[in-house]
């Protein structure tokens, strides 16, 4: 929590009060869409609207704090950036989204490099298809 405070400090954002709660949502319940958080904090705070939330998002991610990902679901989901690096894996039945290992990725991305000489920045690669209990279903 002190990291994503000291950094918005850091680049001359304020903390306000509704920039913490909606990151705070965002420990503990990964992957979050921003309709997922404003149904989480609207309870005890009925004074974020839907629209401050995506703002807020927006802004969180632009510093950084947040990563915003899309599985293809047409509309994004929410992590804290300080959460280490890794991929995802999308079951298409239930929603549910699954964590792997970066390092698989970064292997994958030195083998294009060494075959085409490409050069990569970032990458982001989801996978789609089932979970296991969906799958056994
Ligand atoms: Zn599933
Ligand atoms: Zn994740």
């Amino acid at each position: 929590m002190v990291e994503f405070e000291n950094l918005l400090r850091s680049k001359g954002y304020r903390l306000t009060n509704q920039r913490r709660i909606i990151a705070r949502s965002l420990e503990g319940a990964r992957h979050s869409s921003a309709e997922e958080i404003y149904d989480r904090v609207k309870g005890d705070h009925p004074e974020l609207g839907l629209s401050t939330v995506y703002r807020t998002l927006d802004l969180l991610t632009e510093l950084n704090v947040t990563r915003k990902r899309d599985f293809g679901e047409g509309y994004a989901r929410y992590e804290l950036a300080t959460e280490k690096i890794h991929q995802h894996a999308r079951c298409r039945e239930c929603g549910a989204v699954i964590e792997f290992n970066e390092e698989l990725m970064e292997y994958l991305a030195l083998q294009v490099e060494r075959e085409t000489g490409f050069t990569t920045e970032w990458h982001e690669i989801t996978l789609h298809g089932m979970c296991e209990e969906c799958a056994a279903k």
